[in-house]
């Protein structure tokens, strides 16, 4: 390593200022550093109050080697281990993708149409893609009576998704399943938030270090969400709903697959920002054999 500090002692104030002259933001700073003493990201006012404390020469050299490694783009929840996810601290590393804020939005969807007339407590949801585990957990943590599965393609991501279930204690079925080949039986609702970035975008370097299987899909990054869209009714209660998330400029062509799978109440729901994040809508009402008078 190239990187050792010399040999003087520096203050909580000199090395929030070394690593802001690395590049980083204030409150990245600010965040690496109480991590670096074992402090929780939430006890900034104790940084505050502390600027002239001298730093142990132990965290100074770590919290130098974190600074290094948020300046070359590693998210800043892979160098402190944990994100927070609609109010569930979850431990993520460079297995899965960090948790974003934008999903919230499905996750507040998903717990309106739970919410509708008719849907028992206990329904049955499939979580397609989980990653660390953000949607399934979300909504078992806040609707505990639900039936919630969850599967992913790579065993390295259920490793991490079962590991935040078991810290809080949110019982949830994994599966190890590539989308629907090893799921059984009809949901309530189908939730994801797959892989939707085109292969060639611009954007990728940025994501560099969270992992690529997690983020792209083919040429115009709808691979998966047309793999979804196509298996979904096989596996939804007449009446669930399919619940997507989607890239920002990607609404239009869901909603266009949606609508001819079937589906019926095709709709989007904007992030924070505002842009059509979230697609879905529900089950293509089964097609009536010519000489019954009974089904459906
Ligand atoms: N929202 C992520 C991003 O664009 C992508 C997540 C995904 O592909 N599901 O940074």
């Amino acid at each position: 390593m190239t990187d050792a500090l010399p040999v003087t002692t520096l203050t909580c104030a000199q090395a929030l200022t070394a690593a802001r002259t690395l590049g980083l933001e204030r409150l990245d700073a600010q965040l690496l550093l109480l991590h670096a003493l074992g402090k929780p990201g939430a006890d900034r006012a104790w940084l505050l109050t502390h600027d002239t404390t001298p730093l142990p020469g132990e965290a100074a050299q770590y919290f130098h080697t974190l600074s290094l490694r948020r300046a070359a783009g590693e998210p800043l929840a892979y160098l402190v281990g944990s994100k927070e996810f609609f109010g569930l601290d979850l431990q993520v590393d460079g297995r899965v993708l960090v948790p974003r804020p934008d999903t919230e939005t499905l996750v507040e969807w998903a717990l309106q149409q739970l919410a509708e007339a008719g849907i028992p407590a206990s329904a049955r949801v499939l979580d397609l893609g989980t990653g660390s585990g953000a949607i399934a957990l979300a909504l078992k943590k806040t609707r505990p009576a639900l039936d919630v599965t969850a599967v992913d393609a790579s065993s390295d991501a259920l490793a991490v998704a079962a590991a935040n279930a078991q810290q809080h204690q949110l019982p949830v079925h994994f599966l190890q399943s590539n989308w629907f080949k090893n799921v059984n039986g009809l949901f309530h609702l189908i939730v994801s938030n797959p892989p939707y970035v085109a292969d060639a975008d611009p954007h990728l370097p940025a994501l560099r270090h969270e992992p690529v299987e997690a983020l792209t899909a083919g040429k115009d990054g709808l691979d998966d969400l047309r793999r979804i869209i196509e298996q979904a009714p096989a596996h939804l209660q007449p009446q669930g709903w399919l619940l997507l998330e989607h890239g920002y400029d990607q609404a239009r062509a869901v909603c266009e697959l949606l609508q001819q799978r079937g589906f019926a109440d095709v709709q989007s729901r904007a992030d924070l920002a505002g842009i059509p994040r979230c697609s879905g809508g529900r089950r293509p009402a089964p097609v009536l054999p010519t000489n019954s008078q009974t089904a459906g």
